[in-house]
């Protein structure tokens, strides 16, 4: 009995081992199974991981023919926004401006604010043209994002400002000179890569970036190729450049519209150019910048005397 019960507690014994073998091994498949789903970096690729996407593409950018015209104004204000300021030794920034338009407000009161690269009067990398012109526009607009707006910039954007575009949801973005080191970024974030080993949806709220159609940017792209490519922002402080602008802004002071509606458009660029300063600015400012509740409601309505109240109580209080 003795031999036999020692028989039956060994085979207890290894049954009870095997038993913790096989739950262990269980356990680490299992953890291990996990661990892949729920890395998404390594979940596989191919047809079936695009059901994992909703971000569709921007819609491509498709301007009636009175509308193109309206982007060739507003272009030719942001280069002339820049040569206002012009700079041979970027000590305010570099030669880079942005203007803001609400295209969905009457043609004549589309404008909403202007900027420029102030990098270096600020001693700051982040303070582009764009990021300035929407930090402003947020802040006076009393607003939090700059949903259905349009962007007109002299220099395609960089990533930085092309990410706050993105998540501030503007519609479109209209450059005025290729950027062929740090451009692109909007088609890069729209890029659908989930088909290759690792790839990843397109990023959300996609934005349109469209190049001016204006001879001025087809002439900045050439003449800056043929310097050779060097620094962009240093090339934009020389005199091809500057000669180039100057063009900008003069062919803006004696633009003949090709459609009638479109004159109060280049009326209006023309007086909201000359109450642009061509001096720094520091943030926030209103100056040459409308206050889109004006527009909206007039200037006397109950709401824009309360905004401006609020604004100011929060200014002075907070
Ligand atoms: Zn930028």
């Amino acid at each position: 009995m003795t031999s036999a019960g020692s028989y039956n507690s060994l085979v207890a014994t290894r049954f009870a081992c095997a038993t913790l073998a096989l739950i262990v091994m269980t356990t680490k498949v299992y953890a291990s199974e996990n661990s892949v789903h729920s890395h998404p970096q390594t979940a596989p690729a191919g047809p079936m991981a695009n059901t994992r996407c909703n971000n569709a593409p921007p819609t491509p950018y498709n301007p009636s023919s009175t509308e193109l015209e309206r982007d060739k104004i507003y272009s030719l204000l942001a280069y002339a926004v820049v040569y206002k300021d012009w700079q041979t030794d970027n000590r305010r920034g570099f030669n880079i401006g942005s203007v803001l338009v609400d295209p969905n407000q009457a043609p004549d009161h589309q404008l909403v604010c202007w900027a420029r690269n102030s990098v270096g009067v600020t001693k700051n990398a982040t303070q582009h043209g764009e990021v300035r012109l929407l930090t402003n526009y947020l802040e006076i607009a009393g607003v939090r994002s700059a949903k259905g707006l349009k962007l007109y910039t002299t220099l395609e954007p960089c990533a930085m400002c092309s990410g706050m575009m993105t998540l501030v949801s503007l519609r479109t973005s209209i450059y005025g000179q290729t950027d062929p080191r740090f451009g692109k970024v909007m088609e890069r974030l729209a890029l659908d890569s989930q088909n290759l080993p690792e790839g990843h949806c397109p990023y959300p709220r996609g934005v349109q970036s469209v190049a001016a159609q204006v001879a001025i940017r087809e002439r900045l792209d050439t003449a800056y190729a043929a310097a050779g490519k060097p620094g962009i922002t240093s090339w934009l402080a020389g005199e091809a450049a500057r000669t180039l602008f100057e063009q900008a802004a003069s062919e803006l002071a004696g633009y003949q519209v090709q459609f009638a509606e479109n004159q109060r458009v280049v009326d209006r660029a023309r007086a909201f150019l000359a109450k642009v300063p061509s001096k720094y600015t520091s943030l926030p400012y209103t100056r040459a910048c409308e206050e889109p509740w004006v527009q909206q409601e007039g200037p006397f309505s109950l709401k824009t005397m309360s905004e401006r109240v609020k604004r100011w109580v929060e200014r002075v209080f907070y």
